[in-house]
Parts: structure tokens; C-alpha cells; sequence
């Protein structure tokens, strides 16, 4: 804040929020802590920059807004205007778009506001096995998705453990879907999304992309991108793609003409209300970061990790899911070491590293229990962590999982962790700042 705006704010408004509320900043100290404490390999995490938390807790959450630049519900919309096509130019450059929608509030709702273009009630939608790597968005029957559309799934091979394209043109043909669906929030292969056109075109459906978890791979030019093949593709924008909790939709120049409108319309006011103007500029300054070189060494890097990460631990006898890794998670079978991902993520949280549970493919163990857990490269990169840390990573994760860890064992690896993150104490150390000292900098003390 200026020193002019501050004059401005009636008093109250100039108290932080250490002083209005000291129960929820706890609460958030204690949160920044945990951040920095452990070890974070929860493949759909990352840590924003300081600018886009910025940007993201800025006053602009102030601001009501419907519809879209040029075309609002409401006056005084014209820095939010220029602020909303500064976002939709940059995600058009960056991902080779002909059309961008910046308002999805998440990459779930991206994908309801997809359905709500192309289907009626009822039509049927192909897409991946929730219990294979799919998402919950795409059709699980406890959701609003799958009791409006009648949802079918396609699965990995039972041997490869990788998508069959055979297989999903075949069960295409005997679905006819009107909506055929690629991503996954557990796959950790590369997909092929003019494949997946293919199949869509033989059996005339629409196919979406949901590259939530890949999008930062995408635009980083380290996964082949779907905009070129599929009519839509959606994403969340806190994933690799290191930006807020948020949602974007892209249309490549062969799907604009017909659906640009459709998509915006769909977006609001279809399944979404007034626009969330501070996510706007906050996924603004994601794209930017997204276009400098820096963040493609981050990525880079992002893959090597997981590379190494995946490699050292099928050494020490993991059984990985498809045998390994072409981007930034892994799955790990732990049925061979007589634990489940439920202990194991249990087991890892008792030494601060943050795991989920994941059910694995023809998993036996119910959903709540799973027989693997997944890791992830992204926030442990953005932190910092190279090679070297990734190598200590593997051997901490054997010493506690491959055998029931002794006290003294649970000590030493805490100790490690510990030191592990000291070593990389700065949780945006990527995004270094020009050295003025913002508000949010000394509220949330980002800085150790
Ligand atoms: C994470 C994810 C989403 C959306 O999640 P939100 O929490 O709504 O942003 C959608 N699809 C896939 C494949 C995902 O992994």
C-alpha cells in the first residue's frame, strides 16, 4: 500500500490482520511453519511467487464484476477490463491459443462449464477410471457430473500399466460418447492428445484435454500440448503451473470460431457467478512468470528431480506404477513391501513428508486405504531441491517404509528433513524480488 492510500483508509482498515484477528494469524503462522518444516511431495502442490500471492491478496477482491471486458454488468470496470485482457492475451501467447477463458473460480468447474457447452442431461461422457489416475470431475457417480451425464471409463492396461489407445477407440465405438475426456490427476506418462483426436473424430465426439496437472509442463514446451487437437482444453492454475487456486480454459483456432462464445457463456453466467477479479491478476502474473526462461529451467529441473527421485527408488526396490516416469509424480505399488498407502502416508507425516495415499490400477484395497502412494516433484523444485536432495529423499523414504522404522531411525530422518529444509529455507526462492520490503512480506514473513 502507498503511503497516500494509507492516509486515505479510514483507521480501522490500517490495522493488520495480526491486530483485528490474532486467532486466524495463528493460525496462518502456524501454517507458514508447517510450509517451511516439511518436506512437500503431494504431486498437486507448489508454492506461488511472493508477486502472485501479491496480486492474489490485493484489494481488487474488492471489486464486483460480471461478464466479460467490454461487455460487464456493472460500471467502473475499466482497469479490471484492461487488467482481465492483459490475463487472456498472455495465456493466448504462452499456450498458442486462439481464445482464453481467465474466470473459471477452479479446473473442476472449467470442466462443468465444458459439459454445460456440449451436453444435454443425460448424453454419455468416456473418460479415465478415477481408480486408473482419473478425476473426481470427470464423472465419479457421488458427483454433480455423474448424476447429470451417464459417465463410462476407460482404463490403463493391465499389463503396461499405460493408456491403450486400441483399447480406448474400441470401447469408443461401443459407447459412443458425445464428450471423450484425456488427463488424469495420477498418470505419469506422456499422453497423446492427437491420438486421442483421432479417436474422438472416429466416433464423432468432442474431445476435452484436462491438463491440470501438466500444464506447466505444456507451456514450458516439456509435454506435447492438446490445444492444437482438442476442442477444449481446461486446467487448474496452482498446480505445475505455479499460479493461484484457480481455473483457466483455452480453445485452439480450430474450436474459437464455434465455441468461443459458447465456452464464455457457459463460464458465466452458467455455472459461475461474479468474476474473482484478485485470481485474475494473480493467474496474470502466473503467465508472465510462465513466459520467462527461468521458469523453463524450472520445469526442466522439475522432470530431472522426478527422474532421479523415480529411479533411485525402483534401486532400492520400489515397484513404481508403468515403471517409471515421464513427468512430475510417480506412483508407488508398496504392496510388495506389506504396507499400504494409508501407513505409508501415516508413517512419512510422522517425519514431515507430505504424501498422499493413492489407489493404483486393479487397486484391491478400498479408496480409503490404497495400496500406493503418489509423489510429486513440483514444490520440492520450486523450493530449491536439485539432485543431490533428491538422492536424500529416496533414501529417507526406504528407511522409513521399507521395514517398521525404530525410534532411533524416526529421529534420524527427522533430523535430516530438518536439515533439508533448512538448507532451503526460502519456499519462493525462485521469484527473487527487487529487495522492497511489500505489506504481505512482513504479514505472512515469508522470508526466514
Ligand atoms: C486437480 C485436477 C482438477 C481440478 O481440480 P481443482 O481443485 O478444481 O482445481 C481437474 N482435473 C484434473 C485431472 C486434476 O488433476
Amino acid at each position: 500500500m502507498t503511503i497516500s492510500q494509507e492516509k486515505r483508509q479510514p483507521k480501522n482498515y490500517g490495522l493488520g490482520l495480526e491486530s483485528i484477528d490474532p486467532e486466524v494469524f495463528a493460525i496462518i503462522e502456524r501454517e507458514n511453519q508447517r510450509q517451511k518444516d516439511n518436506i512437500e511431495l503431494i504431486a498437486s502442490a507448489n508454492f506461488i511467487s511472493r508477486a502472485v500471492l501479491e496480486a492474489t491478496g490485493s484489494i481488487l477482491t474488492n471489486k464486483v464484476a460480471e461478464g466479460y471486458p467490454g461487455r460487464r454488468y456493472f460500471s467502473g470496470c475499466e482497469n479490471i477490463d484492461e487488467l482481465e485482457n492483459l490475463a487472456i492475451n498472455r495465456a493466448k501467447e504462452l499456450f498458442g491459443a486462439a481464445h482464453a477463458n481467465l474466470e473459471p473460480y477452479t479446473g473442476s468447474q472449467a470442466n462443468h462449464a465444458v459439459y454445460l457447452t456440449v451436453l444435454k442431461p443425460g448424453d454419455r461422457i468416456l473418460g479415465m477410471d478415477l481408480g486408473h489416475g482419473g478425476h473426481l470431475s470427470h464423472g465419479a457417480k457421488f458427483t454433480m457430473t455423474g448424476k447429470h451425464y451417464d459417465c463410462h471409463f476407460y482404463q490403463v492396461d493391465a499389463d503396461t500399466e499405460c493408456l491403450d489407445y486400441d483399447q480406448i477407440l474400441a470401447q469408443a465405438k461401443e459407447i459412443r460418447p458425445k464428450l471423450i475426456i484425456a488427463g488424469a490427476s495420477a498418470y505419469p506418462r506422456i499422453i497423446d492428445f492427437s491420438r486421442f483426436r483421432e479417436i474422438a473424430d472416429e466416433v464423432g465426439a468432442y474431445l476435452l484435454a484436462d491438463i491440470a496437472h501438466i500444464s506447466g509442463l505444456v507451456a514450458a514446451g516439456l509435454h506435447p500440448s492438446p490445444v492444437p487437437y482438442a476442442h477444449f482444453v481446461t486446467t487448474s492454475t496452482q498446480k505445475t503451473l505455479r499460479g493461484p487456486r484457480s481455473g483457466m480454459i483455452l480453445l485452439g483456432e480450430h474450436s474459437a470460431p464455434e465455441f468461443a462464445r459458447k465456452i464464455d457463456s457457459a463460464v458465466f453466467p452458467g455455472v459461475q457467478g461474479a468474476v474473482h477479479v484478485h485470481a485474475i491478476a494473480a493467474k496474470a502474473v502466473m503467465l508472465k512468470e510462465a513466459m520467462s526462461p527461468s521458469f523453463v529451467t524450472y520445469q526442466r529441473q522439475t522432470l530431472k528431480n522426478s527422474r532421479i527421485l523415480a529411479t533411485d527408488l525402483m534401486e532400492r526396490g520400489f515397484r513404481l506404477v508403468s515403471g517409471g516416469t515421464d513427468n512430475h509424480l510417480m506412483l508407488i505399488d508398496l504392496s510388495e513391501k506389506g504396507i499400504t498407502g494409508k501407513e505409508a502416508e501415516d508413517r512419512l507425516a510422522r517425519v514431515r513428508i507430505t504424501v498422499n495415499k493413492n489407489m493404483l490400477p486393479y487397486d484391491s484395497q478400498k479408496p480409503t486405504i490404497c495400496s500406493g502412494i503418489r509423489l510429486g516433484t513440483s514444490a520440492t523444485t520450486t523450493r530449491g531441491f536439485g539432485s543431490e536432495e533428491m538422492y536424500c529423499i529416496a533414501e529417507l523414504i526406504d528407511q522409513m517404509l521399507s521395514s517398521e522404522p525404530t525410534a532411533k531411525t524416526i529421529a534420524k530422518v527427522q533430523d535430516e528433513v530438518s536439515r533439508l529444509c533448512h538448507l532451503h529455507p526460502r519456499i519462493d526462492s525462485i521469484y527473487e524480488q527487487d529487495g522492497r520490503k511489500s505489506a504481505l512480506e512482513s504479514q505472512y514473513q515469508l522470508q526466514s
